[in-house]
């Protein structure tokens, strides 16, 4: 057979351009393999993934364990829907509570699509068991939260970027400081209020920490006035900060657990919400549910993701490493950063307004190194949990020359 001729790089991205519609601006590189910590563009060049598709791909590119469970199940059985059952779902759900220690599990497929269903499930448990007047609850939401793209998420944004344009919007949805308990308390002492959902490190706002103590003080005042407490660790779980979940840095539970990105390694889109009986048991048949979601394939892949993490102690490599990112983002020239952030390895540096940071971003590619800026001059370091020190530090190297050498 002969060999399909390869697109250049210019050529995909004319084509994209063309036919594609326009919601990304991608930095100016066309990928077409992964292994581990890198990728390769269709050129041959070999990169090391600082974005880790934004802590999708903790596991590294095209994990073969997680690639062989997904090829094993592909073969077998890949769709029933939710009409019938299936011989993997109840084994993942049992295996994910489990781990969690939730009583059960809902499976759906994006992030965003956990956050709506974790929405859901609020609005209905306020009005079952809280009581709340029929169509009056409300969910507060922390300002510079980023949780998708869905018309409930674009409602509880406070980035003009996100809603602008895309109203009317969802009703009983406000904002609160994030960061601010005082504020916070403020808000819940309104009887309508059934949630408060919350990024325990917000990640597209730039890797913002709170106060140690803050997600402590949340459960403290979610359980005082009877409000779930919705943990968004679509981008924080699974290792990226150094602990299985975010939350556990604070030892601390939420009420609703949100996972995705990582749950499937960055094969397939799966996401979960997990939640005791007393809150989960509100939802019936019926009144929730999709057709892909707790697909034999995704719970294949999602299980054998999960126990990458363990089996290959990705964990306690992020947390590891985190001194060592550190230490390396530290050598940069003092002047070209206002802000060097980060727990285990989801990093964040704030470049001086004189150096733009598209343009240090186009350099490290140029240099080898992918890395994509989020709400202008923040740059996001987030590579696979499997990158090895030294590789952690040949990046970190990439880095700090670019600055180096930067001329305007
Ligand atoms: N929640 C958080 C914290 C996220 O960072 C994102 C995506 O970046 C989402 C939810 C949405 O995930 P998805 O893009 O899979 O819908």
């Amino acid at each position: 057979m002969a060999a399909q001729r390869q697109h250049s790089s210019k050529e995909i991205f004319a084509l994209e351009d063309k036919y594609g519609c326009r919601n990304y601006a991608p930095l100016p590189v066309a990928l077409c393999r992964g292994e581990g910590p890198f990728v390769w563009d269709v050129e041959g060049k070999k990169y090391l993934d600082f974005l880790s598709a934004y802590s999708a791909v903790n596991q590294g590119h095209c994990h073969p364990r997680i690639v062989q469970a997904l090829k094993k199940q592909a073969d077998v059985l890949t769709l029933v829907s939710r009409a019938f059952y299936s011989d993997k779902l109840g084994e993942y759900e049992k295996y994910m509570t489990d781990l969690f220690g939730f009583d059960r599990l809902l499976p759906m497929n994006t992030g965003v699509e956990g956050g709506e269903s974790a929405c859901k499930i609020a609005r209905k448990w306020g009005y079952d068991v809280k009581k709340i007047p029929k169509n009056q609850a409300k969910i507060i939401f922390a300002e510079g939260n980023f949780w998708g793209r869905t018309m409930s998420a674009v409602s509880s944004s406070s980035d003009p970027t996100c809603y602008e344009g895309f109203g009317p919007f969802m009703a009983g949805f406000s904002l609160v400081p994030y960061n601010d308990i005082a504020a916070l308390e403020k808000e819940l002492q309104d009887p309508n209020v059934a949630a408060f959902m919350v990024e325990p490190i917000q990640g597209e706002a730039g890797v913002i920490i709170p106060d140690e103590g803050y997600l402590a003080k949340v459960r403290e005042l979610c359980n005082k006035y009877n409000v779930l407490w919705i943990a968004d660790e679509v981008q924080t779980g699974l290792g990226r900060t150094g602990k299985l979940l975010a939350v556990d840095h604070e030892g601390v539970k939420p009420d609703i657990l949100i996972l995705g990105k990582a749950l499937s390694g960055g094969i397939l889109p799966v996401s979960a919400v997990l939640a005791n009986n007393n809150v989960m048991d509100v939802i019936k048949p019926g009144t929730h549910g999709s057709t892909y979601g707790g697909n034999p394939l995704a719970c294949a892949v999602a299980t054998e993701a999960i126990k990458v993490l363990f089996d290959e102690k990705l964990i306690e490599n992020s947390a590891r490493l985190e001194s060592v990112l550190r230490e390396e983002l530290e050598k940069i020239p003092k002047h070209m950063l206002t802000a060097i952030r980060g727990r285990g390895l989801m990093f964040a540096i704030d470049v001086h307004d004189s150096y733009p940071a598209y343009d240090i971003c186009k350099r490290m590619k140029e240099a080898g190194l992918l890395a994509k800026p989020t709400h202008g001059q923040t740059i996001r370091l987030a590579p696979p949990l499997v990158i090895s020190e030294q590789q952690l530090r040949e990046g970190a190297r990439i880095i700090q020359q670019t600055f180096q050498n930067y001329k305007k």
